[in-house]
């Protein structure tokens, strides 16, 4: 079965970088007060938020990765859902097949030629593609790539995750095979993954989560912002947290600190679980801030 591109961001060039995204799938998928906490009982949606909420009041939601192209780096910012993954207890993408890696096509990528697959966290609609499942068995996609994830997140769910439901086979499936294949390396806070990228600290969802920050001149241009927000609804309500948070005060202390730091330097903030176009910038609005795409 081919399956064609799905509505995705256009390209992006920030100063030297360019970056796509590689949408794995989209749709509309809970009501807020499902999938967050804290949500005011008496929340209007503001008007910019309409064209990310479905006609019955669900959040539309992207699964999706980015891929930078810097100098002559090709990096994949995470891996979605993937295809043909083991999950039982979400009918939706059990055993899916994906249009990601036409979006890659697009891109001008093949999976041979990435150098780097950073991973923000260890979620399972962060992983997918790690793997590939080749005459049964679950190969790397990326077998030239450097693996690179937080100490925390890798120690915590390589060690926990079957105590999640959820985890308990996207480990084992997508993140082993890479691991075995000696392709995980550690990464931490500060560190520089190629020229002006650098990681940062976005623990709270996930107990290790870390993101991208590009500079050029002094100034942070870009921001790979992992789940700081899973959807615009987060940047009008700062203060819900979702219901899979491992730190949700955390997560709430460091939504609001990225946010007002990014309104503030007008940086380009790239969110994996936007739908369409999904890069834009926080404009402060009320208590909370509006999302602005970027053309
Ligand atoms: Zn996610």
């Amino acid at each position: 079965m081919t399956l064609g591109p799905l509505p995705h961001m256009t390209p992006k060039t920030i100063g030297s970088l360019q970056v796509f995204a590689c949408v794995d799938s989209a749709g509309p998928t809970r009501l807020p007060s499902e999938l967050l906490k804290n949500v005011p009982a008496e929340a209007t949606a503001p008007e910019w938020l309409a064209p990310y909420l479905a006609a019955d009041g669900r959040m539309i939601m992207a699964y999706q990765s980015f891929v930078l192209k810097l100098g002559a780096r090709v990096i994949v910012v995470d891996c979605a859902v993937g295809e043909d993954g083991n999950f039982p207890a979400r009918p939706d993408w059990h055993e899916k097949k994906s249009n990601w890696l036409a979006h890659l096509g697009l891109a001008g990528v093949t999976p041979d030629q990435v150098d780097t697959v950073f991973l923000t966290h260890l979620h399972m609609d962060h992983t997918g593609w790690l793997t590939r499942k080749n005459a049964g068995e679950w190969v790397p996609t990326f077998p030239n790539a450097r693996h690179l994830v937080s100490q925390i997140e890798f120690d915590f769910w390589t060690t926990r995750h079957q105590e999640f439901p959820y985890m308990s086979t996207s480990i084992p499936d997508s993140v082993a095979p890479a691991a075995d294949a000696g392709l995980i390396e550690i990464v931490v806070p500060g560190a520089a993954i190629a020229e002006g990228l650098q990681v940062v600290d976005l623990a709270g969802h996930s107990p290790g989560m870390i993101g991208l920050e590009y500079t050029e001149g002094g100034s942070v241009l870009a921001a790979f912002n992992a789940d700081l927000m899973h959807h615009p609804f987060q940047l009008a309500h700062p203060q819900c947290p979702t219901l899979f948070c491992s730190d949700p005060d955390a997560a709430i202390e460091t939504r609001r600190a990225k946010l007002a730091q990014y309104a503030d330097a007008r940086t380009v903030m790239f969110n994996n679980h936007f739908p369409g176009e999904c890069a834009g910038r926080a404009v402060r609005a009320g208590d909370g801030y509006q999302f602005v795409p970027s053309d």
